[in-house]
């Protein structure tokens, strides 16, 4: 499989070039230049588990790793759960929660971070290659990538955090990792901060060269790749075609579940939840794109107004015409909106936008029905459900992205409960190791230079 950009200027790149690229060098974001046909293949896939449908699907995205090697990163990235098929399946009455958390750091990003971790450990291995990862976090995606790479010898990761404005929980899962090549930095600013410090080192491309950096956002488009593995195996288990609820930020997540049905898995609806930062629900309802203000909530890693991952959805719906899709892109830009005309013609996707109290709702309606704890991200997906059902026929499948003991206080809150885990409990007492800069550009990069 070859990959190519959504902007048009690049193309013909092999998966482990893509897989270090990240970010296309035209600024776009990679796809690959066909979409893998897997109807031929369904009935016999129906018994897999979880891994073994993953050994069928990701060779099908990967041609230039062997494949007994790309078996065994595949199988020694889903060791590391504690689930015996690695995602749960959770029956409530009429509605499945399909449990992505049972990965080292109790979020569904580990699912495509553990793999991503192998990935990079493999080919920069064989290339005799280091690779400096840079990242910002405003919580999950810290810990996850992390625990993707701890302990390796051809990867030192670095992660800005902002100062006193992410979980202690959060915080600690990454400060009390002891692996030397891991680099926690807390920063005296925003989220916003440390991602503008993160983008504008990104865009200083000697910098970049000389210190041999790299990203694990989820734009990068392994991650999207490992993510169609849990649409796949949950669409095999039902007996009609499933539908989705799906609690979004960045679109990475919803992506993958788009591509699952592109290569023709059983899925027949996709309800993309939001929380009070509406903006892709707002353009599923109307066609319009627009900016509006962050606002803090109770689901915090979807607290974002520009979803990064939506221009590959967009680019499709374009027909992969990348002319249309650049001026989509620039008129959002520059005026902070744009529009396709009128809602999507495509009745895969509908979107609810979830407030506070019908979050707080849904949490405390699963414990008292089920006795089923909801973290408040999984939560806003299970509410758009209850509020949608006459639209989402069965069978639904609820994605849960969070371990309610991530997020103790909206749990406290919303059930009376306190949530815990024996991961997160152990964490207490360990010894913590974090840098401490102001948000500035030269901080960061004396601070990588002085360890690189
Ligand atoms: C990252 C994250 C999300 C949002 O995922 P996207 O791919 O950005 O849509 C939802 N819930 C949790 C717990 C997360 O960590």
């Amino acid at each position: 499989m070859k990959y190519k950009s959504t902007r048009g200027q690049v193309s013909g790149i092999g998966f482990t070039e893509a897989l270090l690229m990240g970010l296309a060098s035209d600024s776009g974001l990679l796809v690959p230049e066909s979409i893998p046909d897997v109807r031929p293949h369904l009935q016999a896939w129906r018994k897999l588990g979880f891994v073994e449908l993953a050994q069928k699907i990701l060779p099908m995205f990967i041609d230039d790793i062997e494949p007994d090697v790309l078996h065994r990163l595949i199988q020694e990235s889903y060791a590391t759960f504690d689930h015996p098929d690695v995602v749960g399946w959770k029956q409530l009455d009429d509605m499945v929660v399909l449990e992505l958390f049972h990965g080292p750091t109790l979020a569904f990003k580990d699912v495509a971070l553990q793999l991503l971790g192998k990935l990079f450990e493999h080919v920069l291995g064989e290339r005799g290659q280091k690779l400096n990862i840079l990242g910002a976090t405003s919580g999950d995606t810290g810990s996850a990538a992390i625990a993707g790479v701890r302990g390796q010898k051809n990867v030192d990761i670095f992660i800005l955090y902002p100062h006193g404005r992410i979980s202690p929980l959060q915080e600690l899962q990454m400060t009390t990792v002891a692996d030397d090549n891991v680099h926690c930095i807390s920063v005296d600013g925003s989220f916003d901060d440390c991602q503008s410090l993160m983008k504008t080192i990104f865009a200083d491309a000697d910098f970049k060269a000389k210190y041999d950096l790299g990203a694990v956002n989820s734009v990068n488009w392994a991650r999207v790749m490992a993510q169609i593995v849990y649409y796949a195996y949950a669409s095999l288990r039902t007996d009609q075609a499933a539908n989705f609820a799906v609690p979004t930020g960045n679109f990475g997540n919803v992506f993958a579940a788009y591509l699952a049905h592109q290569m023709g898995f059983p899925i027949a609806n996709l309800l993309l939840a939001t929380n009070e930062n509406d903006i892709l629900a707002r353009f599923f309802q109307s066609g319009e794109y627009s900016r509006g203000e962050v606002h803090q909530t109770l689901s915090p890693a979807m607290d974002i107004q520009v979803a990064s991952n939506f221009e590959r959805f967009l680019y499709y719906y374009f027909d992969q015409d990348s002319t249309r899709l650049c001026e989509f892109m620039s008129e959002f830009n520059t005026t902070g909106k744009a529009s396709i005309g009128g809602p999507p013609t495509d009745d895969l996707f509908t979107a609810v936008a979830v407030g506070r109290e019908e979050t707080l709702a849904a949490m405390a309606e699963a414990k008292d029905n089920y006795d089923y704890i909801l973290d408040p991200h999984t939560a806003v997906g299970y509410a758009a459900i209850k509020v949608q059902v006459g639209g989402l026929s069965a069978p639904r499948i609820c994605i849960a992205t969070a371990h309610p003991a991530k997020f103790p206080d909206a749990v406290i809150e919303a059930t009376g409960i306190t949530p815990t885990h024996p991961s997160l409990e152990a964490l207490s007492g360990l010894p913590v190791r974090k840098g401490h800069i102001d948000a500035n550009i030269e901080a960061v990069k004396e601070y990588l230079a002085a360890r690189v």
